[in-house]
């Protein structure tokens, strides 16, 4: 089984969702830069506070800062993990591939996530985060086409992106998921 996962998509298209239940099942390590971050916020944290602001304006936290913490988190961990919400542009996924030659691992797959605009706005007003008001959920929404989306070429390129139609139950998302791991 695949056990060194990427998961790639819109905002509220249900990385988050699908990781924790995946990273449960299979034992990996469920990265998400997101709740990292939050945690951090917090927390109060000096990096917290860096990122506090940006995150409310649905922008990206410096490439620096979110690699340092995939750094920590990575180096010392032994095993199958699940990246969700990193990388989130070039640079980013650039400098996993460094971190991932250094540890001698590699990205076994990347799962993107597909889901319309329509759907995706609605499930994130119902969610109600801090950042998931209309004005900064379309700004995400932005953010993710211009710097993220090119990400999908990218391993497109390389012959390690399967797609998944983000559409249905959990249960039935998750089953579609697991179907590109075996
Ligand atoms: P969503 O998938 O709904 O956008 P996340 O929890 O993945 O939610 O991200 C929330 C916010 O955290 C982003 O809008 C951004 O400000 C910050 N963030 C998360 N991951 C990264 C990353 N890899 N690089 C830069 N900023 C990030």
């Amino acid at each position: 089984m695949k056990q060194r996962l990427l998961f790639l998509g819109p905002p509220g298209a249900g990385k988050g969702t699908q990781a924790q239940r995946l990273a449960a099942s299979h034992g990996l390590l469920h990265l998400s830069t997101g709740d990292l971050l939050r945690a951090e916020v917090q927390a109060g944290t000096p990096l917290g506070q860096e990122a506090e602001a940006v995150m409310a304006r649905g922008e990206l936290v410096s490439d620096a800062l979110v690699l340092a913490i995939v750094r920590g988190r990575l180096e010392n961990h032994q095993g199958g993990w699940l990246l969700d919400g990193f990388p989130r542009n070039l640079a980013q996924a650039e400098a996993l591939d460094a971190l991932l030659g250094e540890l001698n691992q590699g990205i076994e797959l990347v799962v993107l996530m597909e889901l319309d605009d329509a759907v995706l706005i609605s499930r994130l007003l119902s969610r109600g985060r801090d950042d998931d008001n209309e004005d900064v959920i379309r700004h995400r929404l932005g953010v993710y086409r211009e710097q993220t989306a090119p990400l999908i070429t990218h391993y497109r390129e390389r012959g390690q992106l399967a797609s998944v139609e983000a559409s249905g139950s959990v249960e039935e998302i998750g089953g579609r998921i697991e179907a590109l791991l075996v």
